[in-house]
């Protein structure tokens, strides 16, 4: 059957992986393991580059954080010590997203949403996690 016989192709969003705008004809491709990504310009070619290519180092010093944050805050409930230790975390963790955007484990998400938009929503994000963390320590100081 020709629809088998089609073959797959790999990206199938038809925006920019970096900027989500409408690709160009023969749009340029940033290969990341076995997926050539498009995007629409030699400028969102070498910024998405760069984004994965930081990605890469800087992944799992975010999930470090992300990990003691969370040992932290469990800690702080279960023997009921004084919130400040994981609003002092819950500040570090939003903190980390503003400086360290890079939560998604799998690529193929950027099919779907464009690197652009994933670096905003998690500094968007981090900025409210470190703000609502920086109310509630101020209040409990004062
Ligand atoms: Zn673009």
């Amino acid at each position: 059957m020709a629809a088998n016989a089609a073959p797959i192709k790999e990206t199938t969003m038809d925006k920019c992986v970096y900027c989500g705008r409408d690709l160009p004809e023969n749009p340029p491709t940033i290969r990341v393991k076995e997926t050539d990504f498009e995007v629409c310009s030699e400028a969102c070619r070498q910024a998405g580059k760069k984004y994965l290519a930081r990605d890469k180092k800087l992944k799992l010093p975010l999930y470090l954080i992300i990990l003691a944050a969370a040992v932290v805050i469990i800690l702080t409930a279960v023997t009921r010590a004084s919130m400040i230790g994981a609003n002092v975390m819950q500040i570090v963790v939003g903190m980390a997203f503003i400086l360290l955007p890079y939560p998604i484990a799998n690529f193929t998400t950027f099919q779907s949403v464009p690197v652009r938009r994933v670096i905003l929503i998690t500094r968007i994000i981090g900025m409210l996690l470190a703000v609502w963390g920086i109310v509630v320590l101020v209040g409990a100081l004062m």
